[in-house]
């Protein structure tokens, strides 16, 4: 059919630490309702871009359209608020906390505690884990905090969720619940950017993959074309 409309357009972003270049003129674009896998060995960029995107870093040249905006410089929370959610490569939840509030505290809706609870209380659902509303969150296995975090960066119906190593860390069973979940968070019209360094988890997840390499893009496109590129397999030759 048609292409969708492109939700998140990048054109020429570059970052620099140091004498490192951790992007070098990237450019791509995601699709409205498409699951984007941006993969790539360690230290390609992979994390710098979804920092960009969410305004955690900011990039030297390049821009980053939101729609007709471009957020490539905009503060974290003007970005968040313009619908653009994501986890980090670590769990961070409030410990003391139960789930339920972890969830309910990052809902920025109108309304009292009791649209708030209903908002969470739904993305837990979401999430599968419904059950675990009242735990601690100090008291959750790793899966399950990642699962939470997963609850919290969707409570506001996010139009984009960059996710960064989702799967790290999590026993295989769970790895495949995710490839469901964010399937599930498609279907209700969030369009996600997963990072991830394992090839053969980003085949399995995502409808189209953005390779990275020492900071540069080297290909692009369907997962069994990937697979099959030249630089892709000599970029991951070294792993
Ligand atoms: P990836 O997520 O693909 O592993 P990163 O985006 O984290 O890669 O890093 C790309 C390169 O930029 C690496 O060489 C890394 O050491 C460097 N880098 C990333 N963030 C910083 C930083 N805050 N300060 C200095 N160097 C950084
Ligand atoms: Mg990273």
């Amino acid at each position: 059919g048609p292409l969708a409309p492109v939700l998140l357009q990048a054109r020429g972003v570059s970052k620099h630490f140091g004498g490192v270049y951790a992007l070098q003129d990237v450019s791509f674009d995601v699709r409205e309702g498409e699951i984007l896998g941006v993969i790539g060995p360690n230290g390609s960029g992979k994390s710098t871009f979804i920092n960009i995107c969410s305004g955690i870093v900011r990039a030297d040249a390049g821009r980053v359209r939101l729609g007709s905006e471009d957020i490539a410089r905009l503060p974290a929370w003007d970005i968040h608020a313009r619908g653009v959610a994501r986890i980090f490569q670590n769990v961070r939840l409030w410990e003391s906390m139960t789930v339920l509030e972890n969830v309910m505290l990052a809902w920025r809706g109108t309304g009292g505690d009791a649209e708030a609870e209903r908002a969470a209380r739904q993305a837990l659902d979401g999430m599968g884990i419904g059950f675990l509303a009242r735990r601690r969150a100090a008291d959750l296995s790793f899966g399950q905090s990642r699962l939470v975090e997963l609850a919290r960066a969707t409570v506001n119906k996010p139009k984009l969720l960059l996710l960064d190593e989702p799967a790290a860390g999590l026993r295989g069973g769970l790895v495949m619940e995710l490839a469901g979940i964010l399937q599930r968070l498609r279907e209700q019209g969030t369009t996600v950017l997963v990072v991830e360094h394992r090839i053969k988890l980003v085949m399995a997840m995502c409808d189209r993959v953005v390779v990275l390499n020492l900071g540069e893009k080297i290909a692009e496109g369907r997962p069994d074309e990937i697979q099959k590129d030249a630089r892709v397999v000599e970029a991951y030759l070294g792993e």
